[in-house]
C-alpha cells in the first residue's frame, strides 16, 4: 500500500480510504493508494507548520541549502529509469518521453541549487544617512500548499518542490489523485538527500477532500496551484479569506502562427509536435493553427497526411509516437468538443474517433485531429479540450494574425514562423502570453521564466523570479546611535 507522508513518517490515511491507480494505456491495476481526507490534510500542515516555526530548514544556511537540492538531482538521475517508468504507468506516456522529464526534473533542482548556494541574498540600502544601516534580505514565505496536474506530474512538482525548499519553505504537496507515484518516490528521495523531518509532506487523494483544506487553513502561507482554469478560480476564492499568497498557473489555448514565407517542411513538422505531443495534454500545446491564406491549403494538406499516419500505442510500444488520454471521462469531454466544432461548421481533415486498432481497445485512445475551416467563437476552438485536436483558422496579414492569436482569454504560450526576423520579433512582441517561440515550438529552460498572462494565471515559474514567487522582502532598519526626537517633547 502507498502511504501518505507526514513529519517523517509514511502514515495511513486517517478514515482508512483507499483508491486504484489504473495505467491509462489498458486499464491495468498500478497500485492501491491511500486516500487522504480533511484530517490527513490538516495533521499534514500541522507537521509543515510545526517543522517551519521550529524546524531547523528556514534557518539553515542558503549554501546548505542549495547543496541539498544539488544531492537531490543526483539523486533523481541515479533513479531516473525506475520514476520515468512510474510516470508512464500512472499517465500512459511513451516512456521515452518520461526520461526527458526526468531529466528535466534534475536539471531543475540543479538550477535552483546552484542559483540559491551561490544567489544574493539581500541588499544594503543607500539611505544617506551614515547612522542608520538599511538592508533588504528576502525570507521564505512559510507553509506552503503546493497542487499539481497529471499532465505532467513529477516535472510540475519539481518546479515547485525545488524552489520552495531553495527559499527556506516547508510544504504540503497535493498530487493529482490519477498519479501520485512519482511523487511518492520524490518524498523518498528528499529524505534520502537529508531533508528534515516535517518539512516535506505529501497527502494524496481528490481535490475536493484532500486539496481544499489546504488551501483554505489558516496556518498555510502560500498555495501554489497549477491545473485548470475553473479549479483555479476556486483556489483562489478558498484563499482570500486568510489572504494566503497565491501563484496560478492554468490552463492555455495557444496560437501557432505560420505565415507564407515559413521554412515549409519544419513549420509541418512542428505544428504536429506542437498539438498531438502527449495527446495534446499539454498546458502550452499548439492547438490553435492560425495559417496564412496562400499557405493554407498546401499546409494543411501535409499536416494531415503526417497527422493520419501517427502510430498511437502504450508507455512501452517502442513504435508508437503518441500515447492515450488521462481516463474515460476526458476523452468523452474532448469527443463533446469535436461534436460541438462540427456542429458548429469546422470541416474534419483527419481523425475524430476512436482507433480500430483491437490492441488499443482497453485504452481510453483518441486519433489526432485536425478541425479546418474554425472560426472564433467556435467551442473548440476557444476552450481548452486538452487533447490531441487541431483546428486550423486563416489569416490574411499581419494584424489579423496577431489579433486571432490574441482572441483568448488565455495567454500562457504561442509560436510564430516566418523567415522575416524582423516580423517574428514584431509578432512576438505583441502576442499576449507568457512564452513566445520564434521559428520553434515547446522547449524551455529552467533558467527562464514560465507562466501565464490573463486567466492562464499569474506568477512565474523557473528562473529567478521563480525562487522570489517563493520568498518575502523584508526592510531591516538599524537606526546606530538612538537620541530622543523630542517629536512631542
Ligand atoms: P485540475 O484543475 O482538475 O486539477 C489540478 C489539481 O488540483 C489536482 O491535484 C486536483 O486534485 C486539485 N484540485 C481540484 N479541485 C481542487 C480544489 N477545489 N481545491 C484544491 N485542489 C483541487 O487540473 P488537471 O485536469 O489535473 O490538469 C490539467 C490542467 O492543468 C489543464 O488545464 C492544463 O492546462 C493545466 N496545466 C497548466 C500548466 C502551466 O504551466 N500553466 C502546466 C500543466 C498543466
Amino acid at each position: 500500500m502507498v502511504e501518505l507522508f507526514i513529519g517523517g513518517e509514511w502514515t495511513a490515511a486517517a478514515d482508512g480510504g483507499v483508491r486504484e491507480i489504473r495505467c491509462p494505456a489498458d486499464g491495468t491495476l498500478v497500485a492501491t493508494v491511500d486516500e487522504a481526507g480533511p484530517k490527513d490534510a490538516s495533521a499534514a500542515v500541522a507537521a509543515a507548520r510545526d517543522a517551519f516555526d521550529r524546524g531547523p530548514w528556514p534557518g539553515t544556511p542558503a549554501a546548505e541549502r542549495g547543496a541539498l537540492l544539488l544531492r537531490v538531482s543526483a539523486l533523481l538521475e541515479r533513479d531516473k529509469d525506475a520514476l520515468a517508468r512510474a510516470e508512464s504507468l500512472d499517465t500512459g506516456k511513451r516512456l521515452v518521453e518520461s526520461v526527458y522529464d526526468m531529466e528535466d526534473i534534475a536539471r531543475c533542482f540543479r538550477y535552483f541549487g546552484s542559483l540559491v548556494a551561490t544567489g544574493g541574498h539581500g541588499r544594503v540600502v543607500d539611505t544617506g544617512d551614515p547612522g542608520v544601516d538599511s538592508r533588504v534580505v528576502h525570507e521564505p514565505v512559510g507553509v506552503c500548499a503546493l497542487i499539481t496536474p497529471w499532465n505532467y506530474p513529477l516535472l510540475q512538482t519539481a518546479w515547485k518542490v525545488a524552489p520552495a525548499l531553495g527559499a527556506g519553505n516547508t510544504f504540503v504537496l497535493k498530487p493529482s489523485e490519477l498519479t501520485p507515484h512519482t511523487a511518492v518516490m520524490l518524498m523518498r528521495l528528499l529524505a534520502e538527500a537529508g531533508l528534515p523531518a516535517g518539512a516535506a509532506n505529501l497527502v494524496l487523494g481528490a481535490g475536493a477532500t484532500a486539496g481544499a483544506p489546504l488551501t483554505e487553513d489558516p496556518r498555510v502561507d502560500m498555495v501554489s496551484f497549477t491545473g485548470g482554469l475553473v479549479t483555479g478560480r476556486r483556489i483562489m476564492a478558498a484563499a482570500a479569506p486568510t489572504v494566503k499568497k497565491v501563484a496560478l498557473e492554468l490552463g492555455g489555448k495557444n496560437p501557432n502562427i505560420v505565415f507564407a514565407d515559413a521554412a515549409f517542411d519544419a513549420a509541418v513538422d512542428y505544428a504536429l509536435t506542437a498539438v498531438f505531443l502527449h495527446a495534446g495534454q499539454v498546458c502550452s500545446a499548439g492547438a490553435r493553427l492560425l495559417v496564412q491564406e496562400e499557405l493554407h491549403d498546401a499546409f494543411v494538406t501535409e499536416l494531415v497526411r503526417q497527422a493520419g499516419a501517427i502510430p498511437l500505442g502504450g508507455p512501452f510500444d517502442d513504435d508508437a509516437r503518441a500515447g492515450p488520454l488521462i481516463s474515460a471521462a476526458h476523452r468523452e469531454k474532448v469527443e463533446a468538443y469535436v461534436a460541438a466544432g462540427l456542429a458548429e461548421g469546422a470541416v474534419l481533415r483527419c481523425g475524430g474517433e476512436r482507433p480500430d486498432d483491437p490492441a488499443l481497445r482497453d485504452g481510453f485512445y483518441y486519433l489526432p485531429t485536425v478541425l479546418d475551416e474554425c472560426t472564433p467563437g467556435m467551442s473548440v476552438v476557444t476552450d481548452e479540450s486538452f487533447g490531441p485536436v487541431l483546428t486550423v483558422e486563416r489569416f490574411r496579414d499581419e494584424d489579423e494574425a496577431v489579433a486571432l492569436a490574441n482572441d483568448t482569454v488565455y495567454g500562457l504560450a504561442g509560436a510564430v514562423w516566418t523567415s522575416d526576423a524582423a516580423r517574428g520579433h514584431r509578432v512576438a512582441s505583441r502576442v499576449r502570453a507568457g512564452t513566445v517561440w520564434i521559428n520553434d515550438f515547446h522547449p524551455y529552460v529552467p533558467q527562464a521564466e514560465w507562466g501565464g498572462m490573463k486567466q492562464s494565471g499569474f506568477g512565474r515559474e523557473l528562473g529567478p523570479t521563480g525562487l522570489a514567487e517563493y520568498q518575502e522582502a523584508k526592510h531591516i532598519w538599524r537606526n546606530l546611535s538612538p537620541s530622543p526626537q523630542r517629536w512631542f517633547a
